[in-house]
């Protein structure tokens, strides 16, 4: 930089010696003309000097504001908020400002003289040479953005402003302006980024604080139907469908304004006036100093998804045959029904409709036909009851319809229901069109009624379903009411099963004895008889729980248990000369006969105990027999081929055909009891006797009378030709001891 000058003024000291030198060397009229003149001069000396003063201090003042302007040169130069800096031709940095040299992170004097590149990302440096070389050539402005390397080794982007500069010798200067705009180049990609989401997928309102919209994006428009321009400035308020209360609104923006989002659905309206469902996100944005400054919405339009959702939800509570609410439903609306029941006062009533013989329609005209018929049990079911009632399909042919609000009296109430049920069975008698077969169906229906929550849901429809079998067991294509007796029944038959859980392991059972014997009073042999010896409600008859165990399957492990005792009383026989000519009848259920290995089970038996097998005889029922006449058939004959004698019990009551009866491998038949007793009574019954006795014998067959009780029976079987009898006239059944001792007595 240029250095403070010497500025060469004579001083006043010199300036008054010059003048009195002057001043010797003249005469006294010189003295006094020249005194005039020196004093004219020493004024203007004087002048001369003040004027000098001034011109000095005129200089000193120009030499301070130049100081000072290059002070602040100095400072501009290097505290600009951008670098400047100088390369050479050959790309060498020359010059740098403090700015610069921050922005690189180095110290001035470790950048000069250091190639500009080496500060430039490699993935950079091939566009700057380019760029220098271009610069270089056309001597012109250009500015790059390069992303540059921090002594640190972080990146920044700079923008680079480069001017070309001649030099003497065909060199030249490259002068570079050198702006940090990495933060600018961020908050343009921001910009982008937020651009590209503004236009997104969602629709996005924009609102200030007084929640007029500022802007929303494309999608806004391709879901509402409203443009930017028919919106903005406008109350969102307008998207509003009228299907929220203002309880929802006050519920929203509290939640807005506690935690600065709500998220939900919402119905909201088109512009094409149609309702929709929306799931809207709305979130309050805060300025700096945490202060809402706008709110944003986005949504999403889910009219298909709800749709998914309600096509989901109904497949969950209904029925897909028939379109009718399924199980699900028919128990939550009951639940509801229930409830508002205790509220009003009033009475409901289930009606539990069940096909008759529905299975007979899907074996003989296929599943396709039972699935019309359902379908058109539905439609005129609907067509029975008030629109609030509502109709559930319970499984295969089982319909629920579910009456609301009848009279507060039971009685009435009762009244109403019937009518329904009425209405219900003569629309199911009409005759349906199934494709081309036209088809007849009837319906039983039990009914009950529900007030004040007394029973729930479940016990309800099993209350139905129970007066539903009364209808069936009372013909069937009929109504019934649920009555508390027979509930009562099934209650205790329910204990009753629950404890027969228990029996057999607990040696609850025991087996009675009732003489077989000649009409002279021969033993030939028992009928075992099973008795349960209840430990609270005492001896208990087998047609009290007999039934039970075959609906439980209870009857497979009894049933073994008492063949298992009678073959093992059969052994002990075997020894004593007075009871190995016994021979035990053992009644055989549906149940144990049908298993598949029943033959190997008896075989099994009769192996264990090592008894002789025609000491076995089976009791089988009519019904048994023909049930699956074939395999019936099969294993009697295998059973017959080791020894084992059949009997056909209770003979008379079923409807066997004779075409069968021949082809059975029988012993004997056993005339039930019904007949017996009404001998000398009822002409008719003392013919069928006679009958069976005959065809007996024709047959081949052995014949026996159960149910003997008098003397006179007994003497009219006699002389018809049944010699062999079982009744209370010989003996009642007995445990094996008291038997045993009967025994001795004969
Ligand atoms: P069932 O096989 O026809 O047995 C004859 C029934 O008549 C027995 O009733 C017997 O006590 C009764 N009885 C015998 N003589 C007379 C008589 O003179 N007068 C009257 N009024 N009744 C007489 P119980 O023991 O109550 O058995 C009833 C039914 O239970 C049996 O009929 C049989 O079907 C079944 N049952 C009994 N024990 C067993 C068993 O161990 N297994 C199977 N599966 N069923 C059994
Ligand atoms: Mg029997
Ligand atoms: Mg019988």
């Amino acid at each position: 930089m240029s250095q403070k000058q010497d500025y060469e003024q004579p001083s006043n000291q010199q300036l008054r010696a010059r003048a009195e030198a002057e001043l010797a060397n003249t005469t006294q009229t010189d003295r006094d003309i020249s005194q005039q003149d020196t004093d004219r001069q020493l004024y203007e000396l004087q002048v001369h000097q003040i004027e000098l003063e001034m011109q000095n201090e005129e200089l000193r003042q120009a030499h301070n504001t130049l100081e000072e302007a290059r002070d602040r040169y100095i400072d501009l130069y290097d505290f600009s908020p951008v670098g400047y800096l100088t390369l050479s031709t050959s790309g060498m940095v020359t010059e740098i400002n403090l700015t610069g040299a921050i922005l690189l992170g180095r110290e001035r004097s470790k950048l000069i003289n250091r190639r500009f590149a080496s500060y430039i990302a490699d993935e950079d440096k091939n566009r700057w040479y380019r760029h220098f070389l271009h610069t270089k050539q056309q001597r012109d402005k250009q500015n790059i953005e390069l992303t540059l390397i921090h002594a640190n080794g972080t990146r920044f982007i700079a923008c680079l402003d480069c001017l070309a500069i001649e030099m003497k010798d065909g060199l030249f200067m490259l002068r570079i302006t050198l702006t940090d705009i990495t933060q600018r180049k961020l908050a343009e990609q921001q910009l982008r980024i937020a651009a590209i989401v503004f236009e997104s997928q969602q629709g996005i309102i924009v609102t200030d604080t007084k929640h007029l919209i500022l802007a929303v994006n494309r999608t806004f428009t391709s879901i509402t139907g409203y443009t930017a321009d028919e919106v903005v400035g406008k109350n969102p308020k307008m998207l509003q469908s009228g299907l929220h209360d203002s309880n929802f609104y006050t519920a929203m923006w509290k939640s807005i304004h506690d935690t600065g989002v709500w998220k939900g659905e919402i119905w909201n309206r088109r512009k094409s006036g149609e309702v929709y469902p929306q799931y809207m996100n709305i979130t309050a944005v805060e300025d700096l100093d945490g202060i809402v400054s706008h709110y944003v919405a986005t949504f999403s339009d889910i009219t298909l998804s709800k749709l998914a959702s309600d096509e989901i939800e109904h497949l969950a509570f209904y029925d897909s045959l028939t379109g009718l609410p399924n199980r699900r439903l028919l128990l939550d609306r009951l639940e509801q029904a229930l409830a508002s029941s205790t509220h009003s006062g009033k009475n409901g009533a289930l009606l539990f409709i069940d096909l008759d013989n529905f299975k007979t329609l899907n074996d003989t005209l296929g599943h396709d036909m039972g699935d019309l018929l359902l379908q058109q049990v539905a439609k005129r079911l609907t067509d029975c009851v008030r629109e609030n009632d509502t109709i559930a399909r319970l499984s295969g042919d089982e319909f629920i319809v579910m009456l609301e609000n009848l009279n507060e009296h039971a009685l009435d109430a009762a009244t109403q229901t019937e009518m329904v049920g009425e209405k219900i069975l003569a629309a199911l008698n009409q005759p349906y069109q199934l494709a081309n077969y036209n088809y007849r169906n009837t319906p039983s229906i039990g009914a009950t009624l529900f007030k004040n929550h007394v029973r729930n849901s479940e016990e309800l429809l099993k209350q139905a379903d129970i007066a539903m079998y009364q209808a069936k067991a009372a013909g069937r294509n009929t109504l019934r009411f649920f009555d508390p007796q027979m509930q009562a029944n099934i209650n205790a038959r329910l204990a009753l099963e629950a404890d027969l859980h228990l029996a057999l392991a607990e040696n609850q059972f025991e087996l009675y004895y009732q003489l077989q014997t000649t009409h002279d009073s021969h033993a030939i042999g028992a009928e075992v008889l099973i008795r349960w010896k209840h430990p609270r409600h005492g001896l208990i008859l087998p047609e009290d729980f007999i039934p039970l165990t075959e609906e439980t399957g209870l009857i497979l492990p009894i049933g073994q248990w008492i063949l298992e005792t009678a073959c093992a009383q059969i052994k002990r026989w075997e020894s004593n000369p007075h009871t190995q000519h016994l021979q035990l009848a053992v009644n055989v259920s549906a149940k144990q006969f049908q298993q598949s290995n029943f033959v190997a089970q008896i075989t099994q038996i009769l192996h264990q105990n090592a008894i002789k097998p025609d000491r076995l005889k089976l009791e089988l029922t009519e019904s048994l027999v023909l049930d699956d006449i074939h395999d019936t058939i099969h294993k009697m004959k295998a059973l017959r081929k080791i020894g084992l004698r059949f009997s056909m019990d209770d003979f008379g009551t079923g409807y066997s055909s004779l075409a069968y009866l021949t082809q059975l491998p029988l012993d004997q038949l056993k005339i039930d009891q019904s007949f017996i007793r009404n001998i000398g009574i009822r002409h008719a019954d003392s013919v069928i006797v006679q009958t069976i006795i005959g065809m007996a014998h024709n047959l081949g067959l052995d014949v026996i009378a159960e149910g003997v009780e008098t003397e006179a029976q007994r003497a009219f079987l006699e002389q018809h030709g049944c010699l062999s009898c079982q009744g209370y006239l010989f003996s009642k059944p007995l445990p094996i001891e008291e038997f045993e001792l009967l025994l001795t007595r004969s």
